[in-house]
């Protein structure tokens, strides 16, 4: 469960991991940027749906890891229902670090039906991400 605080009313709402369909702003309807945080226990559930999901591996004191948040949550609020953004803490959960390998963070693996489809090392700027986006959002 993870909270998304709405970019058009600032109504904060709750969104179950791999919850039906696109998530929605409870107060006024409009689409949501579907950022959420995942841990060991709900990693496999957040990466498994239709839609592209792109995990950042970020650590608190890796500076990089913050130039590139607000790439991803632009990215997020611009495809509002196409695309989803799952935040790893690598320090919170070491063992999905290493399953990754993120040795090197900010670590950005994109996902599809569950599946690993492409993987960017170091901050980039939106431009970029939503070039290595394009393909997993039309096939
Ligand atoms: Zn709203």
């Amino acid at each position: 469960m993870s909270t998304v605080t709405c970019p058009s009313c600032g109504a904060s709402s709750r969104i179950r991991a791999n919850a039906p369909g696109r998530p929605v702003c409870r107060s006024c309807k409009t689409r949501l940027p579907w950022v959420v945080d995942a841990d060991t226990a709900t990693f496999s559930q957040e990466v498994a749906g239709p839609l592209p999901t792109i995990v950042d591996f970020w650590a608190a004191w890796c500076g990089p890891c913050r130039a590139v948040a607000p790439a991803l949550m632009s990215i997020a609020e611009r495809h509002a229902g196409e695309v989803k953004v799952v935040k790893v803490d690598v320090d919170a959960n070491q063992q999905l670090a290493q399953q990754f390998q993120a040795m090197s963070i900010p670590l950005l693996v994109f996902f599809k039906n569950g599946q690993e489809r492409d993987r960017v090392v170091g901050a980039q700027p939106a431009a970029a991400l939503e070039a290595r986006l394009a393909p997993l959002l039309t096939g």
